[in-house]
């Protein structure tokens, strides 16, 4: 631990005294085991087995010319984040040391600690291979758990690049890929007696549902809206009539058409500090300003720099701006509705 301490240094310290657990712990007596100390043993390897996903997965998305940015990144938030961590293990191993030494049954309480650090080691990386994605994109604040979660939805338009024509797996493939890249993402949450939220784990920023009893999980229609189909089918970046669920109301059971939450969750951006609802651009405006414009043309309504204060707002601004009225209820959407109704 040092001055020369690095995101990658640093996880390998991690990795090291997590190793040191796992050696104290196989070199007791395991004659003596019972399901607590195999619990123990099965937490530390779950933390080590995260924290080597998380490093492979994070570290291509936000290096820049092949250099590995995010490993010897030293900026001092992320620095202080993993010393910390790597203090929290160090005490563990302690105890668990001792235990080792004066025998009898390992404390249970230790489990459930293991499991938090590892949840906050999983936060430390993300966070910092968000902060070295932002400073390399100054233009954009759309956050990377946010760009994770795009880079699922490109996905039909690129097989339908490579001439690619996606067979029913492969559709459901995509929708399910879509919804697991939300879940790695953050965690969706009750909020309040009537809301649903979605809190991102690289940004800490909250995605407010307000008086939804479940978070829908299919959209109302998958349609993709020609010219720009190409030859796929189906879209999941959103366009006119692809970004609607048809969710329930929270009190009193009425149906009701939300933004589909893998459609927010791509287009958030970082809270500014302080904050702690996330703010949101819209995906159609911003396909629209990538398109050449007409310069004279003041009474555009499309506005891609605009940022939406929540996900209300987001959804006003879809209805009102950008043609399709709610889809009528009812309306024939991918079937089982009952079942695919979850907070995720
Ligand atoms: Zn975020
Ligand atoms: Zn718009």
């Amino acid at each position: 631990m040092g001055v020369f301490d690095s995101v990658g240094t640093l996880l390998a310290d991690i990795a090291n005294i997590i190793s040191d657990g796992q050696r104290i712990l196989s070199l007791s007596d395991k004659r003596h085991w019972g399901q607590d100390e195999r619990e123990q043993e099965r937490a530390l390897n779950s933390v080590l087995d995260e924290a080597r996903k998380d490093f492979q997965e994070l570290g291509p998305l936000v290096n820049g010319n092949g250099r590995s940015q995010y490993e010897h990144d030293r900026r001092h938030e992320s620095m202080e984040e993993l010393r910390a961590i790597l203090g929290k293990f160090q005490a563990l191993n302690e105890r668990l040391k001792d235990w080792s030494r004066s025998g009898g049954p390992i404390d249970p309480t230790w489990v459930r600690e293991t499991y938090t650090i590892k949840r906050e080691l999983h936060r430390a990386q993300c966070r910092a291979a968000m902060r070295v994605f932002t400073s390399a994109r100054e233009a954009s604040q759309r956050c990377l758990g946010a760009f994770i979660v795009q880079r699922k939805q490109r996905a039909p338009l690129r097989d339908a690049k490579a001439g690619i024509k996606p067979d029913e797996t492969t559709l459901e493939r995509y929708y399910k890929e879509e919804l697991i890249a939300c879940k790695a993402v953050g965690t969706f949450q009750r909020f309040g007696d009537q809301d649903i939220a979605f809190v991102c784990d690289f940004c800490d920023g909250h995605l407010v549902w307000e008086d939804l009893e479940r978070m829908p999980t299919v959209r109302s229609s998958t349609r993709a809206v020609p010219p720009s189909s190409l030859s796929s089918p189906v879209s999941l970046l959103p366009n006119t009539s692809n970004w609607q669920a048809s969710g329930v109301t929270n009190c009193g059971q009425h149906q009701k058409q939300v933004i589909f939450a893998p459609v927010a969750i791509a287009n958030h951006i970082i809270p500014t500090h302080g904050d702690w609802e996330a703010k949101l651009l819209c995906p159609l405006c911003e396909e629209i300003g990538e398109q050449p414009q007409d310069e004279d043309d003041d009474e555009d309504p499309y506005r891609p720099d605009e940022e939406f204060d929540d996900v209300k707002s987001l959804q006003e601004h879809l209805e009102w701006q950008h043609g399709t009225a709610t889809l009528p209820i009812g309306l024939p959407t991918t079937t089982t509705a009952e079942n695919n109704c979850l907070v995720m």
